[in-house]
């Protein structure tokens, strides 16, 4: 423990983002530099609790060392925080960035007041590691002579590739996508997970220590130009499934099929590929510039929507979301250290307050119809007031609305995998759709074949996709040798 007296001495300090009128004007990251003595302030507020809730199941999915680097960042041993963070991450500049930081709603000094600044912390170890060059290519002395097919290269795939790789397993990640990263690269957007800068930059480095990547091919039945899965059983070892949960939930209401009603994914991914491809020169993507935006549906996916949507220069940005606001503190039936279902302010609805004046989020509301304007184009919608009663929404009387809208984007959330791949190889489904597989074990019920990440449990968060797929790389491993090292 670096301060017995940390915590009683020093309050929260956060690390702030770009001031949001001006990173509102670019694509780059929203974060500001890091500040070493906030830092190391921060790391001394850590109380090093006998029983630390926050690297529990309860609080960190990949069980980081958080107290140890804690100390290690107080007293300026960055090199020892950093080699003690990458045992249990693999990637800390993604989680560092992208977590929603469950292990600071189950930090033990959170009871009483707010909660040590874990993630940040774990951003600047990372951060400073590469730029001290300590990240280095560290790839395995022996080959085991096993091939291991992956398929899906978000954080789950890449996640157990470099768990396999490390041991000597032959890995190829197969991605449909023209770039390698699942979600990392084409979900998640450039101002919260630089692409070049950040995720290329691990790409390559566990290229560089021997994974292969093919990207830009579908894994199928084999029709159509795609790989045919069935196939990819026979020349392998073993196949890890990692294929995410790409399926959207749709609203289907009338005028569902108007122009400019699109799903939350079209519209990130276009303005990603675009970006990365020409900085938007190309115009390859669906523009908000001038236009009226309605996003239907919170989470990372509204709040990217809206962000997105702000930099293109949107005239006007409304939010949708069916539940309740929820509370400013923990509800008697959400204790600590249990995830807090509290009102969050994140950095798209920061940024569209300072634009437009107010939070774009609207609550208890419903959208009934998408409102044609006489030539196949959305033009507005119409919402009705819900109030949730006995468990089901109902209507309120009378609270009908009609909202200008020229475009729709809806992020409601994804309802599991696709499936292709696992009909051809006659994989069992859980009750929601998605691949069976037990967590714990990953095995499907076809021989030599895995799943993890979100094609296994649904979607979920960047730092669970990690902790399945190191996780299913370790039974690959015991599968394959007989017994594994793998954490
Ligand atoms: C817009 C958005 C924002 C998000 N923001 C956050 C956030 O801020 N923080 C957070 O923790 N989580 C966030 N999430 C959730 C997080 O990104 C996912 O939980 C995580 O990426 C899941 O990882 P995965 O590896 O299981 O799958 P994915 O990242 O979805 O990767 C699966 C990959 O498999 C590929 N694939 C699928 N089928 C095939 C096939 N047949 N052949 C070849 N390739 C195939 C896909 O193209 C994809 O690249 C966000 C999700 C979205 C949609
Ligand atoms: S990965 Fe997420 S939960 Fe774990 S220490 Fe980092 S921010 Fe916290």
């Amino acid at each position: 423990m670096g301060k017995p007296t940390g915590f009683m001495e020093f309050t929260r300090n956060a690390a702030p983002y770009r001031d949001a009128d001006v990173r509102l004007l670019d694509f780059r990251e929203i974060y500001t530099e890091h500040d070493e003595t906030r830092l190391t302030t921060q790391g001394a507020r850590c109380m090093d609790c006998g029983v630390p809730f926050c690297q529990s199941n309860e609080g960190c999915p990949v069980y980081n060392l958080i107290p140890e680097w804690n100390d290690l960042v107080y007293h300026g041993q960055w090199r020892e925080a950093l080699e003690r963070l990458h045992k249990t991450n693999n990637f800390p500049e993604f989680t560092g960035r992208v977590c929603p930081a469950p292990c600071e709603g189950a930090c033990v000094l959170g009871i009483t007041d707010p909660a040590v600044t874990i993630k940040n912390i774990e951003m600047a170890i990372i951060d400073r590691g590469f730029a001290e060059g300590w990240v280095v290519p560290n790839p395995p002395t022996e080959r085991s002579g096993k091939r291991v097919a992956i398929v899906g290269s978000g954080p789950a795939g890449l996640a157990a590739a470099d768990q396999l790789n490390k041991v000597g397993h032959t890995v190829t990640v197969y991605e449909r996508a023209d770039r390698i990263g699942g979600l990392l690269m084409y979900g998640i957007p450039n101002m919260k997970l630089e692409k070049e800068a950040v995720v290329d930059r691990r790409i390559n480095l566990l290229r560089e220590e021997g994974v292969e990547f093919v990207s830009g091919i579908e894994v199928g039945d084999g029709s159509n130009g795609s790989l045919d899965a069935a196939a990819l059983i026979g020349e392998n070892d073993a196949v890890l499934l990692a294929t995410g949960a790409t399926v959207p939930r749709d609203l289907p209401i009338p005028g569902r099929e108007l122009n400019g009603v699109h799903f939350a994914m079209e519209f990130l991914t276009a303005n990603t590929r675009s970006l990365l491809d020409s900085r938007h020169a190309d115009s390859a993507y669906i523009s908000a510039k001038g236009k009226h935006v309605i996003v239907i549906g919170g989470g990372d996916t509204g709040t990217d929507c809206i962000g997105t949507s702000l930099r293109h220069g949107c005239k006007s940005l409304v939010n949708f979301e069916l539940f309740p606001q929820p509370p400013a503190s923990r509800a008697p039936d959400n204790p600590w250290p249990t995830w807090p279902k509290i009102f969050r302010t994140d950095y798209g609805h920061e940024e569209a307050a300072s634009q437009f004046g107010n939070d774009p989020r609207v609550y208890s509301i419903s959208s009934t119809e998408f409102v044609d304007d006489g030539e196949g184009n959305i033009c507005a919608v119409r919402t009705v007031d819900v109030a949730f009663k006995n468990g089901r929404f109902e209507n309120i009387p009378g609270s009908e609305r009609e909202w200008p809208a020229d475009l729709i984007f809806l992020a409601m959330g994804f309802l599991g995998p696709e499936h292709p791949v696992s009909d051809r190889l006659g994989l069992n489904y859980d009750e929601r759709s998605n691949y069976q597989a037990e967590y714990g074990s990953y095995r499907t019920n076809v021989e030599n074949v895995f799943a993890a990440g979100d094609c296994r449990r649904g979607q979920s968060l960047v730092v669970r996709a990690i902790n399945e797929g190191r996780e299913a790389a370790r039974e690959i491993d015991r599968y394959l040798m007989g017994s594994t090292q793998l954490p």
